[in-house]
């Protein structure tokens, strides 16, 4: 049976699956984008997510996806600024490139799927930075930073910090402030359970301070623009309408289920995908250290040595469930998935017995039932 179109299950690391009221949503009518009706929807959408950020910094909604959020961040500081960018993985290798193309930029890079050395981080802070840029979940690898540890270190020597919370945000917890982030981004596409398209962006007083003074900032993604049009209920250029009426709308279904629940619920969903992994023999991609933990949102486990991925992800995709593979260096060594979005326990416990029945298929695990069994146990507890 070919069950791979309309009701394929989408088990990526974004986009998510999208919950059918969301959906929906984005199929209103127009409104004026400079009319009260949209005054009250960006202000209330902002005040909302001031609280997933866990931040009292200003939070704004920009067109654009996470990479637009990404460009922002560092480009809004100027084109004078030293970075240190901390790279593990294809996000913080991005956040590099962007630093080098802004400003000039050193790299503390760990093998991707590695833990970061925080001492090498301090030892790079004392040769003088103005700001450093981590991803807190690095999505590519499977593997969640310690943004705290890097937080405490930039505040002793003053530096900014710009952290990628783009598979994070509002699924891990990520307290902005606590930790001492100055900028932090999302993206729609992800914990959020909308379809891909806006990212939001929360800016420290101390990150305003550096903005108001650059020299040059950029065009689309200039914040100051995005906070003086939020002001008025605003945003600087039309905004794509349809997804802020999304935007509402997960939000209320993420005021329904509750921020702690519903990191507690992506935290049951990964550990379960995790144990049920190790129960069928395989093998998980990252390798811990002391500042990283496995991602409570996507899961990487390394392709079995029997198998192909392309044979895994076609075997998968024909039980109508979409996976992802690696990126890159990682193309076809890992594949990943995803547990964001509107997802429920059933879908967990399918995806985890269709991988079974491939392996079984393939002869790499002899036996069916171990690792959805597995799974299902640790399901139990939500
Ligand atoms: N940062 C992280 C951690 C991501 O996972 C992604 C996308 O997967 C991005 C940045 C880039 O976001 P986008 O693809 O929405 O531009």
């Amino acid at each position: 049976m070919d069950n791979t179109t309309e009701t394929a299950l989408i088990m990526l690391p974004g986009p998510v699956p999208v919950a059918p009221q969301v959906l929906r949503a984005m199929s209103k009518p127009m409104i004026n984008h400079r009319g009260p009706e949209f005054r009250k929807l960006l202000d209330e959408s902002r005040e909302k997510l001031r609280s997933v950020f866990k931040t009292e910094s200003d939070v704004l909604i920009l067109n654009g996806s996470g990479t637009c959020a990404m460009e922002a961040a560092v480009g809004n500081l100027g084109t004078d600024k030293k970075y240190i960018a901390l790279e593990n993985g294809k996000f913080g290798e991005r956040l590099k490139l962007l630093t080098a193309l802004y400003g000039s930029s050193t790299a503390v890079i760990a093998d991707w799927g590695t833990s970061i050395e925080v001492e090498q981080v301090k030892q790079a802070l004392e040769t003088g930075a103005d700001a450093v840029t981590l991803v807190h979940n690095e999505t590519s690898t499977g593997m969640t930073n310690d943004v705290q540890k890097i937080g405490a270190l930039c505040r002793k020597q003053d530096a900014l910090l710009i952290m990628d919370g783009v598979s994070s945000i509002g699924g891990i917890q990520a307290p902005i402030d606590k930790w001492g982030v100055d900028i932090a981004f999302t993206g729609s596409q992800k914990c959020l359970g909308l379809p891909p398209g806006l990212s939001m962006v929360s800016v420290s007083d101390r990150a305003w301070d550096v903005i108001k003074t650059a020299e040059r900032r950029p065009y689309y993604a200039d914040l100051l623009a995005y906070a003086e049009a939020a002001e008025k209920g605003q945003t600087p250029y039309t905004p794509a309408v349809p997804l802020f009426f999304a935007l509402e709308e997960a939000l209320k279904l993420l005021e329904v289920e509750g921020l702690e629940a519903r990191i507690d619920r992506y935290s049951v969903y990964a550990s379960s995908i995790r144990t049920a992994a190790h129960a069928m023999g395989l093998e998980l991609f990252p390798k811990l250290g002391p500042s990283s933990a496995y991602s409570n949102t996507v899961t990487a486990i390394n392709v079995p040595p029997e198998m192909e991925f392309a044979a895994l992800k076609e075997g998968m995709h024909r039980r109508g469930i979409v996976i992802a593979g690696g990126q890159e260096r990682l193309k076809g060594h890992i594949f990943r998935i995803g547990n964001m979005g509107n997802l429920s326990k059933g879908d967990i416990l399918q995806v985890v017995e269709k991988l079974e029945l491939i392996l079984l298929e393939g002869g790499i695990v002899d036996e069916m039932g171990a690792g959805t069994l597995a799974a299902d146990r640790v399901l139990e507890r939500l």
